[in-house]
């Protein structure tokens, strides 16, 4: 590397200090103890997106549960759409992540009797999501993060952003970061890469997800040549607080909890969720699965049946009959939420709740190993499609998602690293490029240009009109439009801010321009897919068609900047497209 650029170079590189990157380094770190070893996150680890995971784990364990009831809940949740060969592995492996987390210090509730205790999940017909009362997320990342300290192999690097892949002849060999703190501009060369970047909720402006959610791997991958996939499917979490979005877990419906429209009545009987009731226990009127759930909320609006808030419509989530004591022991984390952002006690006083952006379903197309078709480049946890959520994901396959493909891609990465050779030194001028880039971003003063709120605000709207739970044609057509003009309107984004430490003005504007891209992918691809299917509602093709749309839709990048879309076969092994329902 030439003197002008800073340059580390590790055998694999981990963008994202998550469940899914933590999960994938411990992997590499056992796979083979001489390799060394990255995690560059643009937060400290334990402040990733994963710690606020309150709901569970799903793996079978209970002994009237199967593992093919797992696949079969899985396949038909995801609208026929997951692919089979990955949901059969991600079932598999999941119980023994979950036993193997616990002997890393997650501290799984338990029964009386001392076996792991398991409660309902929206979509799922057995008990089989673990849990750690209800901050599931916040105990396995904190058992991942301490384990990973065991490696003196691992090197951190918290706090730094990547800005770019560092890519030659179809082969991935590093990324550029910059360090939050010091503003040092750095390359960071690797045989092999893995994306663990997370969600993009932030593309939307009413989300559950953390502000960091900005989907920069999707954009990294989508830029340096690697398709997304299964676009089109944002999941939408039918309980989230007015104003916040802060979520309120599936689990208080799994405890027990209505819904109520503003009349106190339980709405959910009048609608077809594909769920006739499978046991009484389940209580499968409000544990439907996310998609329909929020789709009927929209009903309930239209027909004046929700009640008013300063926030618009909500409708009510009612815990009062579950009684303090299994509140305080089972949702301790949802009472103190409402207490404190909402002032109302769940255990006297209704909750007001409404849909909310909270899950995508797409993202870096892989194979079960992680394996995105650019050489080097690996993808797991949210960022990834592997895909084995398909159309629509159930609540609490995503914790051991990013368990099971985390370590799957550590592993392969791992193994192509050991084999690699050396980085070759054309990378050094795009490391060099991206350093003049961002001097130039980061130094450059432009007055009077663009303000970035303003380009983020315009971008939200634009996504929950053109892309929200009910979709049309022409509405996503004319949000296409608008993004496009809004690309333009970056090129001029002002950056008052030049200094060096902690310039989050530079990180906002970096991070607007990953969204921007993610935003026209999910738009070009729910434009290509003219049925409805899961999360991808279209109020002008209602119908499911499997005969045009039993597919993956993958968004390319051409050379020219625009977006080019793919049909990808989907793999089923053993279960035959059929009608979604719940209970056989
Ligand atoms: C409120 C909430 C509750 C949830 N509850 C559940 C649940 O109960 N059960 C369930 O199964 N799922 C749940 N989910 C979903 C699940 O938690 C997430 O899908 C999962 O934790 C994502 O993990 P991850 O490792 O892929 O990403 P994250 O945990 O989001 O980590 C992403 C990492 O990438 C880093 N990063 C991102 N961009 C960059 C960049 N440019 N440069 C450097 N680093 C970068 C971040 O610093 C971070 O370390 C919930 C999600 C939310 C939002």
């Amino acid at each position: 590397m030439s003197d002008s650029v800073i340059r580390a170079a590790h055998d694999v590189l981990i963008v994202g200090g998550g469940g899914a990157g933590l999960r994938a380094a411990i992997a590499i770190a056992e796979t083979n103890p001489g390799l060394d070893v990255a995690v560059v996150s643009k937060v400290y680890p334990m402040r990733s997106h994963t710690v606020s995971a309150e709901g569970g784990a799903a793996g079978v364990i209970a002994d009237d549960d199967s593992l093919d009831e797992h696949c079969y809940d899985t396949v038909s949740g995801s609208d026929w759409l997951g692919d089979q060969n990955a949901i059969e592995a991600f079932v598999r492996e999941a119980p023994r992540e979950l036993l193997q987390l616990e002997h890393w210090g997650c501290p799984w509730s338990r029964q009386p009797d001392g076996r792991i205790a398991v409660r309902a999940f929206g979509g799922m017909k057995k008990k089989r999501t673990w849990f750690a009362a209800d901050k599931t997320g916040f105990h396995m990342l904190h058992a991942l993060f301490q384990t990973s300290l065991r490696y003196a192999e691992v090197t951190r690097y918290d706090e730094e952003f990547v800005t770019r892949l560092l890519v030659d002849d179809g082969r991935v060999h590093g990324a550029v970061a910059i360090g939050l703190m010091s503003g040092r501009i750095q390359a960071i060369t690797a045989k092999a890469v893995i994306l663990c970047t997370g969600g993009c909720g932030k593309v939307f402006p009413f989300t559950t997800n953390a502000n960091i959610n900005t989907g920069d791997g999707m954009a990294l991958a989508y830029r340096a040549g690697a398709p997304l996939e299964d676009m089109e499917f944002v999941q939408y979490h039918p309980t989230g607080l007015p104003f916040t979005g802060i979520l309120i877990t599936e689990a208080a419906r799994a405890e027990g909890g209505w819904l109520l429209n503003k009349d106190g009545y339980r709405y959910l009987q009048d609608y077809d969720l594909g769920t006739p009731t499978p046991t009484p226990e389940l209580r499968s009127m409000e544990l439907g699965p996310r998609d329909r759930l929020s789709q009927a909320f929209v009903h309930e609006v239209e027909k004046g049946r929700a009640a008013d808030s300063p926030y618009g419509p909500v409708v009510h989530l009612d815990l009062r009959h579950l009684g303090e004591a299994l509140i305080d022991a089972k949702l301790p984390f949802v009472r103190e939420l409402c207490l404190k952002y909402e002032r109302i006690d769940p255990v006297h006083e209704l909750v007001p709740v409404r849909p909310v952006v909270h899950y995508m379903m797409g993202g870096v197309s892989t194979d079960i190993d992680g394996a995105t078709p650019l050489g080097g480049l690996y993808a797991a946890g949210e960022t990834a499609c592997v895909s084995i959520n398909g159309a629509n994901r159930l609540g609490s396959n995503s914790l051991p998602e990013c368990l099971v493909f985390g370590a799957r891609a550590g592993r392969a990465a791992a193994e192509y690293a050991s084999a690699a050779g050396s980085t070759p030194s054309v990378v050094e001028a795009q490391a060099t490029d991206e350093v003049r880039r961002l001097e130039r971003d980061l130094l450059g003063k432009r007055p009077g240009g663009e303000s970035i709120a303003a380009v983020r605000e315009d971008m939200q709207a634009t996504m929950e009109e053109a892309a929200g739970i009910f979709r049309t044609g022409p509405a996503m057509a004319k949000g296409a439009d608008t993004l496009a003009e809004l690309q333009e309107r970056i090129g001029d984004v002002d950056l008052a801010d030049t200094s060096r430490s902690f310039n989050t003005e530079l990180l906002a504007a970096l991070e607007l321009a990953n969204m921007l891209d993610i935003s026209e992918c999910i738009l070009q691809a729910g434009m290509q897919r003219e049925e409805s299917r899961g999360a991808h509602q279209r109020t002008d093709f209602p119908a499911r068609d499997d005969e045009r749309f039993l597919t993956h839709l993958l968004v390319h990048r051409n050379p020219d900047g625009r977006s080019r879309i793919e049909h990808m076969p989907v793999t089923i092994t053993r279960w035959v497209p059929g009608e979604r329902v719940y209970g056989r």
